[in-house]
């Protein structure tokens, strides 16, 4: 199953790539979570990376599908996977079309988890990630046990340094501009599946489950 997540910042993404991934055993390919590994890492790319993050812009589309063709050509996709957070451009969604065609494949489905603005902000700047093993919470809708630990694996859990009010009104101009587009460009082709996101969580993946084996 070839999957893709779509929604704005804080829409719930990669809490139910988390979910499906579990379900599906299928590999959840996050370029967020590439990017913020390669900060980590100190890579060159991460240092590009890190500039446009901070801005709430866009990595340029150039980096951003080099390192997505590279991970889906890996052994572990070749049964499936839920992209998260790509494509943000439709440059990108062609981009994938093409590297799509080149491994033989098609996409089955594009989840598109509808959230209203309002509550999208709440959301990014109460979120905590576990510095360990990267699993999300957030402070009120999806506390940890004990504050500032995480349950699976008790690593300290931190702010996303993109997560900040400036930063947040900022992603949500740049996801209207240059990622809204796609909701469009995948209903043409008939793909897309939308959930409605403001739901409690386990109910948008219940839907979410649904609409895939519709
Ligand atoms: P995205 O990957 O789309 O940016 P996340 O999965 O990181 O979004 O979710 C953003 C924040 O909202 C996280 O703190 C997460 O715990 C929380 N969250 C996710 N889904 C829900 C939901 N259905 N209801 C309330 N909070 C949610
Ligand atoms: P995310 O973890 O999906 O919220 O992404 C965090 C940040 O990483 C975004 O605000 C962008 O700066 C960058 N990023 C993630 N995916 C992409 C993408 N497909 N294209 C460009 N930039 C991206």
């Amino acid at each position: 199953m070839n999957i893709i997540l779509m929604g704005p910042p804080g829409a719930g993404k990669g809490t139910q790539a988390g979910m499906l991934a579990r379900r599906f055993s299928i590999p959840h390919v996050s370029t967020g979570d590439m990017f913020r590994k390669a900060i980590k890492q100190g890579t060159e790319m991460g240092l590009k990376a890190k500039a446009f993050m901070d801005a709430g812009q866009l990595v340029t589309d150039e980096v951003t599908i080099g390192i997505v063709a590279e991970r889906l050509g890996a052994d572990d996709c070749a049964e499936g996977f839920l992209l998260d957070g790509f494509p943000r451009t439709i440059l990108q969604a062609e981009a994938l079309g093409g590297i799509m065609a080149n491994l033989g494949r098609k996409l089955d489905a594009v989840v598109n988890i509808d959230v209203p603005n309002e509550a999208l902000f709440g959301r990014m700047t109460g979120r905590r990630i576990c510095r360990q093993c990267g699993a999300t919470y957030h402070i009120a809708f999806n506390p940890p046990a004990q504050a500032g630990e995480c349950d699976r694996c008790q690593g300290e859990l931190y702010q996303r340094s993109d997560d900040t009010e400036a930063t947040v009104s900022n992603r949500l101009q740049v996801y209207a501009r240059q990622t809204e587009p796609l909701v469009t460009y995948y209903r043409e082709q008939g793909l897309l599946k939308t959930i409605d996101g403001s739901q409690e969580l386990n109910r948008v993946f219940a839907d979410i489950c649904q609409g895939l084996e519709s």
